[in-house]
């Protein structure tokens, strides 16, 4: 991080038309999502595919998004530490499915897609990794879909949005970067988005607001993954 300086504080750029339809978590919700994050988040393992995925167990969110839409730094803001960018900087690594143990929740980090220059057996190999991935995954509570709030829905989060609904897998939005959106542009766009979003079936209607660089979001989200792990 920090290449991009943020243009201004998220909270300026918010207003309250633009919260989230959903009551915002009380402080318990807050804390639970606080503790969660705080326990040591363990390396467990690595897939290149369906064979390398370790047993089900622990109740499971997984984290896909294009290539630089914020992953690596979303996972360090809410782990608090820089878990992602200590194994996926490894050579090799970003094609592989990675699994985080936080005690009592699964964090799974999904290769990035969409490059621009991705040769069609990537895609392909893509588009079949993840259905088998979320297929029989017991504990599969959840993937988050991560989108850059300055760019919206490009065709090949479409792509994984009809993927996901095609393999049932429940699934939310998380919007990256909010300190670099535009405010008079936001409201639009969150409109636009929620009303495409209405016609998947496997969609969240709520959407997660986030700026990795203020923490904006944060503790919020680690509530509603808190939520996730004990329910
Ligand atoms: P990944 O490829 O999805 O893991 O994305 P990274 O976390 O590596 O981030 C890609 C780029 O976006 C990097 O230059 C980050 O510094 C930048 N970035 C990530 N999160 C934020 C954020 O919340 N705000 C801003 N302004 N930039 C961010």
């Amino acid at each position: 991080m920090g290449d991009h300086a943020p243009r201004r504080r998220p909270e300026i750029a918010l207003g309250p038309a633009l919260h989230p339809p959903e009551p915002a978590p009380d402080a318990d919700a807050i804390e639970a999502g606080r503790v969660l994050f705080a326990q040591e988040c363990r390396f467990v393992g690595a897939a290149a595919d369906e064979t390398g995925l370790p047993p089900d167990g622990l109740p499971e969110v997984a984290f896909l998004g294009r290539s630089n839409v914020g992953k690596s730094s979303l996972v360090n803001a809410l782990t608090g530490r820089k878990t992602l960018a200590r194994v996926s900087d490894t050579p090799g690594r970003t094609r592989e499915i990675l699994f985080f143990e936080l005690k009592r929740l699964m964090l799974v980090d999904l290769p990035g897609y969409g490059f621009a220059a991705a040769p069609k057996r990537e895609i392909a190999r893509w588009n079949r990794l993840v259905p088998l991935y979320a297929k029989g995954r017991a504990g599969l509570k959840r993937a988050l879909l991560l989108i850059d709030v300055r760019h919206g829905f490009k065709p090949a989060d479409r792509d994984f949005m009809t993927l996901l609904d095609a393999s049932a897998v429940p699934y939310q939005i998380v919007l990256t970067k909010l300190d670099k959106a535009a405010p008079e542009e936001l409201a639009p766009r969150l409109a636009a988005m929620a009303a495409e979003l209405a016609r998947h079936g496997a969609a969240h209607p709520q959407m997660h607001l986030t700026s990795a660089y203020h923490g904006f979001g944060i503790a919020e989200l680690r509530a509603a993954l808190a939520a996730l792990a004990y329910e």
